[in-house]
């Protein structure tokens, strides 16, 4: 059993890459060449955003818009701690101060109630009210922006954190590079109103290339000129007419390709993701000793990993028994940011971010693709049932 099965979907699909690389090998523009506008144009009617820009990765998606705000040394950019590193290091890069915000133990993602608790904390210099990293108690730091994470594939509260950001003036960029394709509300991801969106197209996301891609979102006129222009090393009428300081991070051709190939079959992946969560749903729902994710109400999850918590101590054997099975599982995410060595200097305590710690404790991820059945999914429960009794 493959943890992600890519061949699976290759199989599928394999005639319409084909013709697609070969029509990019035909016209030879392999920088910018037409399928960068045509995916552009598709991903805008996909999600709904008024603007997409495609770029290198989904770092660079969380990267340029923060560059297009001028986040900087002395903000303070909050996210939650429970997410892969790229959310926290972009705005560090930047010589912002990351400021964790603890994550909701159901869903995986950030608790607004504890934002507004943290922007507090930070305009009062104030670690009782929230816990806070040493640079925010050395001086005044402004909060800038907040990065919310759709963990695994489900958005995070956006309403609840709009109201939050209206009143504190914070830009809100949506890390969406695991859940491109699904929904809250009747809005698709990438398109819930947040300034910006960064999604990603590594080849284990929803939506995957053959290699490495993202693409930014938004609704602003002003930012997506700003992103057009970062992408291509602060490019002003042409790229020898340079205007800011920029980067190289365009989306590859090839890649533009791939991923227009792919999404012909995308909405129906997505679908397909459904029922796999729900067959995991019905074979582990009510398994003692271990917790099956929960979508929210009005929520589509784009399930970019299936993962369930175990109780306290059982992970090892757990993972170990699957694996002696044949089941192969993978921990998302062993360490919690605020634990990492790169960010030792913020002087985080390990428990200050008890949700997160407890969750990078016990969490496992399952295999999941759109192209498994319900036999397999019966396997790996029969393989849970008799490793937890
Ligand atoms: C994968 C991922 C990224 C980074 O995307 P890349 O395309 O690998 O640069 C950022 N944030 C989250 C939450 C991710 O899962």
């Amino acid at each position: 059993m493959q943890f992600i099965d890519l061949a699976a979907q290759q199989a599928r699909i394999r005639q319409n890459i084909d013709t697609r690389i070969k029509a990019v090998l035909d016209h030879g523009k392999y920088i910018m060449g037409p399928e960068i506008k045509e995916l552009e144009k598709l991903f805008c009617s996909f999600t709904g955003a008024k603007h997409c820009i495609t770029c290198a990765s989904g770092t660079d998606a969380l990267l340029m818009p923060l560059m297009a705000w001028g986040i900087k040394e002395g903000d303070a950019v909050f996210m939650p701690p429970f997410t892969f590193f790229a959310t926290a290091e972009e705005p560090a890069l930047l010589g912002a101060t990351p400021i964790f915000v603890d994550i909701d133990p159901v869903t995986f993602n950030m608790r607004p109630d504890l934002l507004e608790k943290a922007v507090e904390a930070v305009q009062k210099q104030d670690a009782s009210i929230y816990p806070l990293p040493k640079a925010a108690l050395e001086r005044p730091l402004k909060p800038r922006a907040v990065i919310p994470v759709d963990l695994f594939g489900q958005a995070a509260d956006y309403e609840a954190i709009a109201a939050i950001a209206r009143r504190h003036d914070l830009m809100v960029l949506e890390d969406a590079a695991q859940s491109f394709g699904g929904s809250r509300h009747g809005k698709k991801n990438c398109a819930l109103g947040c300034h910006a969106a960064a999604t990603s197209f590594f080849p284990a996301k929803p939506l995957g290339c053959y290699g490495d891609g993202g693409a930014v979102f938004t609704d602003d006129d002003n930012l997506a000129e700003l992103v057009r222009s970062i992408r291509i090393h602060g490019k002003g009428q042409d790229k020898y007419d340079n205007v800011r300081l920029g980067l190289n991070a365009r989306l590859d051709t090839l890649q533009a390709a791939i991923l227009l190939a792919k999404m012909e079959i995308f909405s129906d992946e997505i679908e397909a993701r459904q029922q796999v969560a729900a067959w995991y749903s019905k074979y582990l729902g009510g398994m003692p000793g271990l917790t099956v994710p929960t979508v929210e109400e009005g929520c589509v999850s784009a399930w970019a990993q299936y993962c369930i918590m175990l109780s306290e101590g059982c992970r090892e054997s757990v993972a170990a028994h699957l694996k002696q099975k044949g089941v192969p599982t993978n921990i998302y995410y062993p360490k919690p940011q605020h634990c990492l060595a790169v960010f030792a200097h913020l002087g985080y305590a390990p428990e200050s971010m008890s949700a997160a710690l407890h969750a990078s404790r016990n969490i496992l991820a399952l295999p999941f693709h759109p192209y498994m059945d319900e036999a397999a999914v019966q396997q790996v429960a029969q393989a849970m049932g008799e490793a937890l009794s």
